[in-house]
């Protein structure tokens, strides 16, 4: 008998559970509202949903409006627009599907309350790019969170789901999910008919630059810590595209954002001896990825790519040039408001290195990779596309189901679906809330049951970090040292060197082969022996504990998709440099992976990428 087993269990019964508060999940809980007036709504977040997810600090642009009322953009346009930056490879019946329903999304952020910036002349809203709107962001999560109350039956706050649940009476059923409170340490265990997980991305699975006094600093949220990978890949969902993770550049230290920069203050980079420096790189690019290259707008991964070489060739460092744009006192007004509202630290890391950039031109610098498939790349659970759509190989259920029934996901969750973004995100989240209500409606009198043997079990498992450590801090040798335990922050450092040195981190200039893989396999699986012994002395610890549980599933599965895809096809994102050219022929293609939950093996293939849009 654990010391814990004692901690109180609160049973907690809906029809629709909601993982994660975010973009995605408000979206989802407003919707099955919407559809399902009678249903019980529940969504569970680890924070608190007036402030949580990759919108905290609030945004300066929605990066996902067609403007479809303005004759501005058509869905297709967006489709191909995702499919360029990614290389050829998106799923187009989810993207379109977004993309069709986006503009309402967004057209309702306003009616609650968020201030869209206008053209005065035109009164539509102020572009920042071709897909961008502008916006006064600081409050955009909690606007979105407020809608998400008022339709959630009831939401919790501050437990960290770490485990979803089976249904016992049918295979590949989802029944519920457990997880604990991270206030009062109570055990909670969520039966619901349909489980929709939408748990943010991935940061600290590669090691960051910014370690030492800067630890912790991240561009993508510091708390996105892969749940939304890890839940649905512990069950055996099928991944798709794991490897596409994304490196992106940044203001150096500050991780600070270039959008609004390059497109509404029109600044431009230059090399350390003040040349443009892309075109140098044209020829060398076309050999390894053909055609791609002269896509317009040239894709992301190509442009990093290009920095990255002028770097390797010693012309270095890279820096925007902002001295001409903020000679204009609105647009140095601009500059500073787009970080005020979205990222402060950026202006406080420039104020501490004596850059005003009136004088100077700030250095640019490329990040550590991250996994999410709500941005420019598109990492996450294979799922079902919309039934008027997506071609029949991929659909198998409802829109937006994985490939386990009854779990759905949104936003960062989902696979094949790039440059979604907040917007984007919340479309999603209602996509697969309709879709959901009709999966509850369908089930009729064969509901899911939930095994008491199993979430009793989870218990022992889910505490046993507080008890590890309550035993173990006796032998304590030096410091927080203990021969008996393993604490979060170490097991972290451990996966992030790991992931670093071998999966294609900053240290081997994003490059990887299949040895490194392999070795970096072995390493994982000697990092997960360990990983039951981790120790918690706090409820804040237990929840970096299984943090770090899911990033280390998850960054297990970015490795294996890294391996199997034998080509590089994202350079700038990083390199297979024992394959290092785009193959059409051989890898035009999703690449998918299932773990076995029983084995704790891998089974990867290739499925097709239909194109749908011209
Ligand atoms: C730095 C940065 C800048 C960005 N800039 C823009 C921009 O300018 N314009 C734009 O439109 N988009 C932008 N985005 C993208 C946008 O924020 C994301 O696309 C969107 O938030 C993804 O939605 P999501 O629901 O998947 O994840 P999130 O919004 O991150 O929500 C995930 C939620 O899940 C919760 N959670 C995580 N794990 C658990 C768990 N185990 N149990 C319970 N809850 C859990 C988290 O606390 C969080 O609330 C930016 C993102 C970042 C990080």
């Amino acid at each position: 008998m654990g010391l814990f087993s004692s901690r109180k269990t609160v049973f907690v019964d809906s029809d629709i559970l909601v993982i994660g508060g975010g973009f995605g999940g408000c979206g989802a809980a407003y919707e099955s509202r919407y559809w399902g007036r009678d249903l019980k709504v529940v969504v569970v977040e680890k924070a608190n949903i007036e402030r949580s997810g990759a919108v905290a600090q609030g945004l300066y642009a929605i990066n996902c409006y067609m403007g479809m009322r303005w004759d501005e953009n058509r869905p297709e346009d967006h489709v191909r627009y995702a499919r360029n930056d990614l290389m050829g490879l998106v799923r187009e019946d989810l993207g379109y599907d977004i993309a069709r329903h986006v503009d309402s999304s967004v057209h309702m952020f306003e009616e609650w309350g968020l201030p869209i910036m206008k053209d005065e002349e035109t009164g539509r809203y102020k572009r920042e790019g071709k897909w961008q709107i502008m916006i006064h962001g600081e409050s955009y999560k909690p606007i979105i969170a407020e809608a998400a109350r008022k339709a959630a039956t009831k939401v919790y706050n501050r437990i960290m789901v770490t485990h979803l649940l089976m249904d016992k009476t049918r295979p590949n059923r989802v029944a519920g999910a457990v997880g604990f409170s991270v206030r009062d340490g109570k055990f909670y265990v969520f039966r619901s008919k349909a489980v929709i997980v939408s748990a943010g991305g991935a940061s600290h699975i590669f090691k960051p630059h910014s370690v030492g006094e800067g630890m912790g600093r991240t561009w993508y949220a510091p708390w996105s810590s892969a749940s939304a990978y890890a839940l649905p890949i512990q069950v055996g969902a099928k991944m798709t595209q794991m490897e596409n993770r994304i490196v992106l550049t940044r203001f150096k230290d500050g991780y600070g954002p270039v959008g609004a920069y390059f497109l509404h203050l029109k600044t431009y980079t230059e090399n350390a001896y003040g040349d443009n420096y892309e075109a140098t790189w044209y020829d060398s690019i076309k050999e390894m990825v053909g055609d791609y290259v002269d896509k317009q707008p040239v894709p992301t991964c190509l442009r990093n790519h290009a920095f990255l070489q002028e770097i390797k060739a010693g012309r270095g460092p890279i820096r925007m040039v902002t001295k001409e744009a903020f000679a204009d006192p609105h647009k140095e007004t601009v500059g500073w408001e787009n970080f005020l509202g979205m990222t402060i630290g950026q202006a406080v890391v420039w104020a501490s290195q004596n850059i005003d950039p009136k004088e100077t031109n700030p250095e640019l610098m490329m990040s550590e990779p991250y996994v999410m498939g709500s941005h420019a790349t598109c990492s996450g659970a294979w799922a079902s596309g919309p039934e008027d759509y997506a071609p029949s190989d991929y659909q198998w259920g409802y829109n937006r189901m994985m490939t386990v029934d009854g779990l759905f996901g949104a936003g960062d969750a989902i696979g094949g679906t790039a440059h979604k973004f907040s917007s984007g995100s919340f479309t999603e989240g209602r996509l697969a809330g309709k879709a959901a209500v009709r999966y509850v409606n369908d089930l009729g009198n064969d509901q899911p049951r939930v095994d008491e043997t199993e979430y009793e079990d989870l218990k022992t498992i889910i505490y046993q970090p507080m008890e590890n450590y309550k035993v173990g801090r006796n032998e304590i040798v030096a410091g927080t040292v203990s021969p008996s335990y393993l604490l979060p922050i170490q097991g972290l450092q451990r996966l992030e060197k790991i992931m670093d040195e071998y999966v294609g981190g900053t240290s081997t200039n994003y490059l990887t082969n299949e040895p490194m893989l392999t070795r970096g396999l072995e390493l994982l699986s000697m990092l997960k022996e360990d990983l039951p012994h981790l120790g918690a002395d706090s409820l804040h610890q237990l929840m970096r504990a299984w943090e770090l549980q899911h990033r280390t599933l998850a960054s297990e599965c970015v490795t294996q998709h890294t391996l199997f895809r034998e080509e590089t096809r994202w350079p700038g994102y990083y390199y297979r440099a024992d394959h290092p050219k785009l193959d059409d022929i051989d890898w035009h293609c999703f690449t998918l992976s299932r773990y076995n939950p029983e084995s704790g093996e891998w089974a990867m293939e290739k499925a097709p990428v239909h194109h749908i849009i011209d």
